[in-house]
């Protein structure tokens, strides 16, 4: 009987000693996910106000944006629409760029020499030069050193 008894005893301490070890464990736990919890909290922190810098940049650019496109719109009106339109058809197929400074008789969009009598042509300023390789529009980038020529604005 008395045996009987402590044993019911001794089953009850390890009862009790496996409940706290698993209270103990749960406690552990508990600390470990509050931790993960405060990390959670500073990185969703960071995304909100990384987001808001993106966003703010993003507004920041459309606004630049709009206004580019705004001078473009004014800008266009002062261009012959033959001229425009071809202007359109080579930006779509040159990456958007369809005007290119030549220097020194080289096309700066595909850097290829253009025809010696285009140079001469296109320092004269007279007429539309289209580079024979990219059909690029070009313009005369003058040199500041370069004989000592100075050419109005065509
Ligand atoms: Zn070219």
């Amino acid at each position: 009987m008395l045996k009987e008894i402590g044993f019911k005893e001794d089953q009850r301490d390890q009862k009790e000693t496996r409940v706290l070890e698993l209270m103990e464990l749960m406690a552990a736990q508990d600390q470990a996910m509050a931790g993960l919890t405060e990390r959670l909290q500073e990185q969703d922190e960071l995304v909100g106000r990384r987001s808001k810098e993106v966003e703010e940049q993003v507004a920041k650019l459309q606004k630049e944006l709009a206004v580019l496109e705004k001078q473009r719109q004014e800008l266009r009106k002062g261009v012959p629409a033959q001229l425009l339109k071809r202007y359109e058809f080579i930006r779509q197929r040159r990456n958007g760029t369809a005007i290119s400074p030549v220097s020194d008789g080289v096309c700066f969009g595909c850097h290829m020499n253009i025809l010696p009598q285009q140079f001469i042509d296109l320092q004269k300023g007279v007429e539309i030069i289209q580079c024979p390789h990219c059909q690029r529009i070009l313009y005369w980038q003058e040199e500041a050193l370069e004989e000592g020529i100075s050419q109005g604005a065509s």
